[in-house]
C-alpha cells in the first residue's frame, strides 16, 4: 500500500523541529488533547443541562406567573358577577347601591373606581377608592360599556392604560343580567351568568377600574429572580408590565423581540410546541425567554434570563477547567521534556558520536549506554568504531610502510590518471626531477618529463597494455642534469586500479658511467699490454725460428708453450678490445657487396686441418658461390669461424660437423650443425652474453675466452641478421644465423651505417685459439 503523501510543509516543519520536539509534541498531543477534549465535552454537557434546567424554570415560572394573573383577573370579573346580582343594584337603589359600591371598593383594594351604570350609559352611581363620590357621566360612548352592552353581553376587559402617574390599571365592565335560575355564585363563569336575549335583557352594568400594581408587585416582580426577569405583553405585543417601567409608560412595541413574536404567533392555540427560545432580547442581549399566555386577557407573560448568567456558573467551573487544563499542560510539558529527554539523549549523543566518527574522529566513543536497545546500538557503533579504527590503524600502517619501501627505492616511481596527471610520486622522483613533491603531484607526466633517445625527442605512450620496456632514454631535468634512464610503464589490468599506469625511472646514469669507466680501463689495458706483447711473441719467434735446430729440445718445447700462449693471449687482448668496441659503439665495418657461399667455404676449409685432428668429419652443404650480400667479409669470415670452430671444439672424436647454406625469398640461412656435447637448456639464454662460458674446463682442453659468441651476435645484428641455437645436452647443437640477402639491402645504407669507426683489427673481430 502506497503511504500517504506528507505535504511538503508538514515535512519542513518535522525537519526543523528536530526529534526531541516532535517527542514533545507527539506526548503532548498524545496527553493533553483528550484532557481539552474531555473538558469540552465536559463544559458542553454542563451547558447543556444548565439550559434544561434553566428552560424548565422558565416554564414553571411563567406558568404560575401566568396562573397568578389569570387568577387575578377571573377573581376580579367573578367577584363583580356576584355584586351585579345585588337587588339594590339591579333595581338601581340609589342609597343602597352606594353602600354596595362602598363596600366592593373596601374589599378590593386594587379597583380604584367602580360605577353602577343604567342601561343608557348614565353612571347612577360613581364611587373612587377614597370612597368619595364621583362625579357622574355619561359612559355611553366608551368602549367599555359598548363591548358589554352590545357585543356579547359578557364582562369587558379593556387593554391596560396608562394613568398620568405612569400607572398600569384596566377597566372592567360587567352586565347585570337576571339570572334565568338560582346559581352557586361562588363558581359562576361570566358566561354562565345569566341569559342574555339582547341588549334589552341587560339592565345595566358596572364598570370598574383596577390597577394593575399590586398585580405586578405581588406577582410579576417575585418572578424575576437572579439575572432572570419577567415582564408582560398584551396580545399586541405592547409591553404592559416591565421592571424597567419607563417601557410601559411609553407603550413600548416588542412585537420585533423574537420571544414576543413567537407568543403572538402562538396566541391562539391552546398547546403551543415551543414556549421557550434562546433569542436576543429587547435590549440586544442572548436570553434564554419563555411565554406564558393568560388565558383570561390574551396577555402574555415573560420570562427572559441571559445566556451568560445561565452559564455562570459553568463559566466559573470553565476558568478552573482553563486553569487546571494550562496546568496540566505544563505538568505534561515538563514532563514530556524530561521524557523525550530521556528518549533522546541518548540518540543525540549516538548522533553526535557518530557524525564525530564520520568526520574522521575515530577515537570517539559513545560515553553513556543504557541497558536497552539503544545501549546496544551504541555498543554495536562503538565496536564498529574500534573496528575502523583498528582497520584503518592497519591500512594507515600498511601506507605507510609501502610509503616507506617507495620512498626509499632507488627508483624513481610514478602513478599516473586516467588523464595523464601525476597522482604518485616518491622521493626518488623529487631527486631525479629536483622539483619539490607539490609541484610534481596533479602535473602532467608529459610536463615534467621530456625525453631523448639518440638526441631526439622521444615520446612514451603510458596507456599502451601490458608492461614497456623503454632503453637508453635520456632525462635533462629542470636544474640541466642529464640522466640516462631507462623507463618501464606498467598498465595495471587485472583489477580496477585507480592508478592508470605505474611509471619506474631507472637512473642508469652512475652504473652507465661505472661501465664505460670499465671498459675504458679494459680498452687501455688491452692497448697497453698488446705492444709488450707483441714484443714478447716476436722474440718468441725469433728463438723459435732462428735457434732453430740449435736449441734444446727441452727449451724449444718451452718456447713453443710460451708461444702458444703469448697467441692465447693476444686473441683475448683483441676479444676484450672488441668488446669495448662493441660496447662503445665503435666496432668498425667496412660495407661492401660480399659471397657468403664463398666465406662459408673458406671458412670449412680452413678449419678441416683442425677438425681432421681431432677425428671429426666437417662437411660444407650449399652453393659454392653466387650468394652475395651486403656485409664485412673478414667479419663475417671471423663468425663463421667461429662458430664452426665451436663446433669442432666441444664434439668429441668421432663427430659430425656440417654447415649448411640455403636460400630462402629474403634471406640466407646458415646452419651449423654438430653431433657434440650439446649445451644444457639453462645455459641457453645466456649463451651470446659477454664472457659466458658453459664448458669451462673442458676435457677437449677448450680455453676460450666466452667472447666469441657475444661478438658473432653483435656483427650478425649490425648485419641486420638474427642468429639463435638449438640444442640438446648429448646430442649436439645447432647454431643458426639469418642474413638479408644483396637485394633487400641499399648498399649506401649499409654502409653509411658501418662507417662509424675505421680502425680495423688486422687479425680479425674474434680471436681465438684458432693460431694454434
Ligand atoms: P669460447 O668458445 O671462447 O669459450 P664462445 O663465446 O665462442 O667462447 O662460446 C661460449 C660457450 O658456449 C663456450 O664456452 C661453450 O661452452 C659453449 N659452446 C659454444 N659453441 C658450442 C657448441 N657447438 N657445442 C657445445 N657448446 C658450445
Amino acid at each position: 500500500m502506497q503511504p500517504a503523501p506528507t505535504s511538503p510543509i508538514v515535512t519542513n516543519i518535522m525537519l526543523k523541529l528536530g526529534i526531541r520536539a516532535r517527542i514533545l509534541f507527539l506526548i503532548l498531543a498524545a496527553t493533553v488533547l483528550p484532557l481539552l477534549l474531555m473538558d469540552l465535552y465536559w463544559v458542553n454537557s454542563q451547558q447543556q443541562s444548565l439550559l434544561n434546567n434553566a428552560r424548565a424554570t422558565q416554564v414553571s415560572v411563567t406558568e404560575n406567573v401566568g396562573n397568578q394573573v389569570d387568577n387575578f383577573i377571573s377573581r376580579k370579573v367573578r367577584a363583580l358577577i356576584i355584586h351585579s346580582q345585588s337587588p339594590s343594584l339591579q333595581f338601581f337603589d340609589i342609597n343602597k347601591s352606594t353602600l354596595e359600591i362602598d363596600a366592593l371598593l373596601f374589599q378590593d383594594k386594587d379597583i380604584t373606581k367602580a360605577a353602577l351604570v343604567d342601561r343608557n350609559g348614565q353612571e347612577v352611581v360613581s364611587i373612587k377608592n377614597d370612597l368619595k363620590p364621583d362625579v357622574p357621566k355619561n359612559v355611553k360612548n366608551t368602549d367599555a360599556f359598548r363591548a358589554a352592552s352590545y357585543l356579547s353581553g359578557k364582562e369587558y376587559i379593556s387593554p391596560v392604560l396608562i394613568d398620568a402617574s405612569g400607572r398600569p390599571s384596566i377597566t372592567i365592565a360587567v352586565p347585570m343580567v337576571t339570572f334565568t335560575q338560582p346559581q352557586d355564585l361562588s363558581n359562576l363563569s361570566t358566561a354562565e351568568s345569566g341569559v342574555v336575549r339582547g341588549s334589552q335583557d341587560i339592565k345595566g352594568m358596572l364598570i370598574v377600574q383596577v390597577s394593575l400594581d399590586s398585580l405586578w408587585s405581588n406577582v410579576l416582580l417575585p418572578a424575576s429572580r437572579d439575572h432572570g426577569y419577567a415582564y408582560a405583553v398584551d396580545s399586541q405585543g405592547t409591553v404592559i408590565a416591565h421592571p424597567d417601567n419607563s417601557l410601559v409608560k411609553m407603550h413600548k412595541d416588542f412585537s420585533a423581540v423574537p420571544i414576543v413574536n413567537l407568543f403572538k404567533s402562538n396566541i391562539d392555540k391552546t398547546a403551543p410546541d415551543n414556549r421557550t427560545i434562546a433569542a436576543n432580547s429587547e435590549k440586544n442581549v442572548l436570553v434564554l425567554a419563555t411565554f406564558q399566555k393568560v388565558a383570561a386577557t390574551n396577555w402574555g407573560v415573560i420570562f427572559e434570563e441571559p445566556m451568560s448568567s445561565i452559564y455562570q456558573s459553568v463559566n466559573n467551573s470553565l476558568g478552573v477547567s482553563v486553569a487546571l487544563a494550562i496546568s496540566a499542560i505544563v505538568v505534561m510539558g515538563l514532563l514530556s521534556l524530561s521524557l523525550s529527554r530521556y528518549i533522546t539523549n541518548p540518540i543525540l549523543l549516538i548522533a553526535r558520536t557518530t557524525k564525530q566518527i564520520g568526520q574522521g574522529d575515530l577515537s570517539a566513543r559513545i560515553t553513556r549506554i543504557a541497558k536497552d536497545e539503544i545501549g546496544e546500538l551504541s555498543l554495536d557503533i562503538n565496536n564498529m568504531a574500534g573496528n575502523l579504527q583498528e582497520y584503518i590503524g592497519r591500512s594507515e600502517t600498511q601506507r605507510h610502510r609501502i610509503e616507506a619501501i617507495l620512498n626509499n627505492t632507488v627508483e624513481s616511481i610514478l602513478a599516473i590518471d586516467g588523464d595523464g596527471k601525476i597522482t604518485i610520486a616518491n622521493n626518488s622522483t623529487v631527486k631525479l626531477t629536483g622539483l619539490r613533491i607539490d609541484k610534481i603531484i596533479g602535473k602532467q607526466i608529459e610536463d615534467i618529463f621530456k625525453w631523448q633517445k639518440q638526441n631526439n625527442p622521444f615520446s612514451i605512450d603510458f596507456f599502451a597494455p601490458g608492461t614497456q620496456v623503454y632503453d637508453e632514454l635520456a632525462y635533462t631535468n629542470p636544474t640541466g642534469a642529464l640522466h640516462d634512464v631507462k623507463v618501464i610503464v606498467v598498465r595495471p589490468t587485472e583489477f580496477q586500479s585507480a592508478a592508470q599506469a605505474i611509471i619506474t625511472i631507472h637512473d642508469e646514469t652512475e652504473s652507465r658511467e661505472l661501465e664505460k669507466m670499465k671498459i675504458d680501463f679494459v680498452s687501455l689495458a688491452a692497448h697497453e699490454l698488446r705492444t709488450p706483447l707483441a714484443a714478447v711473441r716476436g722474440y718468441l719467434d725469433l728463438i723459435s725460428y732462428q735457434g732453430g735446430a740449435n736449441l734444446d729440445e727441452k727449451i724449444k718445447h718451452y718456447v713453443d708453450q710460451s708461444r702458444t700462449s703469448v697467441v692465447e693471449l693476444g686473441d683475448l687482448i683483441g676479444n676484450l678490445l672488441n668488446v669495448t668496441r662493441i660496447e662503445r659503439g665503435t666496432l668498425a665495418l667496412t660495407m661492401s657487396k660480399i659471397d657468403l657461399a664463398d666465406c662459408a667455404v673458406q671458412s670449412v676449409q680452413s678449419l678441416q686441418f683442425n677438425a681432421a685432428g681431432r677425428n671429426i668429419k666437417l662437411s660444407y652443404n650449399g652453393p659454392t658461390t653466387g650468394s652475395f650480400m651486403i656485409g664485412d667479409e673478414v667479419a663475417m669470415r671471423e663468425v663463421l669461424r667461429n662458430l664452426v670452430d665451436n663446433a669442432i671444439k666441444y664434439t668429441l672424436p668421432n663427430g659430425v660437423v656440417e654447415v649448411t647454406l640455403s636460400d630462402r625469398p629474403q634471406h640466407y640461412v646458415l646452419t651449423v650443425k654438430d653431433t657434440g656435447i650439446g649445451i644444457p637448456a639453462k645455459a641457453l639464454p645466456h649463451l651470446f652474453t659477454k664472457f659466458y662460458r658453459v664448458h669451462g674446463g673442458l676435457e677437449s682442453g677448450s680455453r676460450g675466452t666466452g667472447l666469441g659468441l657475444f661478438i658473432a651476435k653483435s656483427i650478425v645484428e649490425r648485419h641486420n641478421g638474427t642468429i639463435g641455437v638449438v640444442s640438446k645436452e648429448g646430442e649436439g647443437s645447432v647454431f643458426t644465423i639469418t642474413l638479408p640477402k644483396f637485394e633487400s639491402v641499399s648498399l649506401t645504407q649499409a654502409q653509411a651505417a658501418a662507417e662509424q669507426s675505421n680502425i680495423r683489427r688486422k687479425r680479425g673481430w674474434i680471436t681465438k685459439n684458432i693460431a694454434r
